[in-house]
């Protein structure tokens, strides 16, 4: 049976879930759009009901309880040096999670200089395990739901003072497990009454659910894809990822084709540089053939360290030959300078925990 409308919060709806809603308390569907307008509209932007001063008091009373708007509660606002920001954001039941702003940089992307992006967190913890990842370390707690994914640009948006025209799904989580609600989450984001940020502007990152990975390439947003491969070679891949062991390399190939195919767009493989588990050079070798294979282009991303993990990594020289393999073979390819290392908010280090500067006891909104 579907889940009913009514009680869900106001910012998990699409349109057409508002016009259902509003059609069971017998009002009209034009009411949908006024109210997607107060919450999404750029010179509105209103987090309560009350605001909404061109619907009846009735109504705003009745829909207030029938979906409330639930925004999580910022608990600190962390700024690194090159003014990458992360917000620890603290949830209805008081988990945590954080999302990452990563500002213009006219040096990283020229004259895309107003480049502004935020880095989206979709579940609390992960269950992927991945051996160099921050997030998976204390384990999955739970999904985030459409509202708690929608909210973090709302909130990210409002602390910036100004619009995000780019979002990564490479927060906390694995988004393409939470797939009902992160896909539930991309259209409110994507739609024109909603918050109306391009298809395009938005890359969802997977270590490789392929079943997902499919379902996505069936959907006509035009999404773009970013694979978590960190190794070309089944041996190596498994080492450090598990999921390669349910889904090997060969399968995500296909996968991450047939995506391509259906949505005549490059994917992107990641690929983290880890002293001497994924640097070797036949893997480098190897990552050029399946990139070649696919079209695909390569991110590389030196390691960045994660409080209690062993790993390193590589030196720069090293990186730098890693790279001209790629390069050689006519893949294109760029080693990622993470920013925001020092606030621990670049990849991989979104972690559940609270930070040193957080408040210690939970407060109540
Ligand atoms: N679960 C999804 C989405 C999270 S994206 C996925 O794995 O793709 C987080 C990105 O940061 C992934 O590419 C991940 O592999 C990368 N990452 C994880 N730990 C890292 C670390 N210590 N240094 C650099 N990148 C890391
Ligand atoms: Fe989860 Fe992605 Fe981290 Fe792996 S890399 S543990 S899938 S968040």
């Amino acid at each position: 049976m579907a889940e009913p409308v009514l009680s869900r919060s106001l910012l998990s709806l699409t349109l057409g879930d508002l016009e259902n809603s509003l059609a069971e308390l017998k009002q009209p569907p034009y009411r949908a759009r006024q109210i997607m307008e107060w919450v999404y509209s750029r010179e509105k932007r209103v987090e309560s009901w009350e605001s909404m001063s061109n619907l009846p008091s009735t109504l705003r009373t009745k829909l207030a309880e029938y979906h409330p708007i639930r925004l999580p509660e910022v608990v600190t606002v962390s700024g690194s040096k090159d003014t990458t920001r992360k917000l620890l954001l603290r949830l209805q039941d008081g988990e945590l999670i954080e999302t990452v702003l990563i500002p213009a940089s006219p040096a990283l992307y020229g004259e895309e200089s107003d480049r502004r992006t935020l880095c989206v967190s979709s579940q609390v913890g992960c269950a992927y395990g991945c051996k160099f990842c921050a997030s998976g370390l204390d384990g999955w707690k739970r999904h985030l739901t459409a509202d708690e994914i929608v909210s973090q640009i709302l909130l990210a948006e409002k602390i910036a003072g100004e619009r995000i025209n780019n979002l990564v799904f490479m927060g906390m989580g694995e988004p393409m497990a939470n797939y009902k609600n992160w896909l539930q989450a991309v259209t409110i984001l994507n739609a024109p009454w909603g918050v109306g940020l391009g298809a395009r502007k938005m890359t969802v990152s997977t270590s490789g659910l392929v079943d997902r990975i499919r379902d996505l390439a069936d959907q006509s947003l035009q999404i773009r894809l970013a694979i978590s491969l960190h190794g070309a070679s089944d041996e190596v891949r498994s080492q450090i990822m598990p999921v390669n062991k349910k889904h090997p390399v060969s399968e995500l190939m296909e996968a991450c084709a047939y995506y391509g195919d259906r949505k005549k767009q490059m994917i992107t493989f990641e690929y983290i540089l880890i002293e001497g588990v994924n640097d070797d050079l036949s893997e480098a070798r190897l990552l050029a053939e399946r990139a070649k294979g696919l079209r695909a282009k390569i991110n590389l991303i030196p390691y960045n360290s994660v409080e209690g993990l062993p790993w390193r990594r590589p030196s720069e020289s090293s990186q730098e030959e890693f790279l001209s393999i790629l390069r050689d073979r006519g893949v294109a390819a760029t080693i990622r300078r993470e920013k925001g290392h020092d606030i621990d908010a670049a990849c991989g280090q979104l972690r559940r925990r609270v930070s040193a500067e957080t408040p210690a006891s939970p407060s109540v909104r």
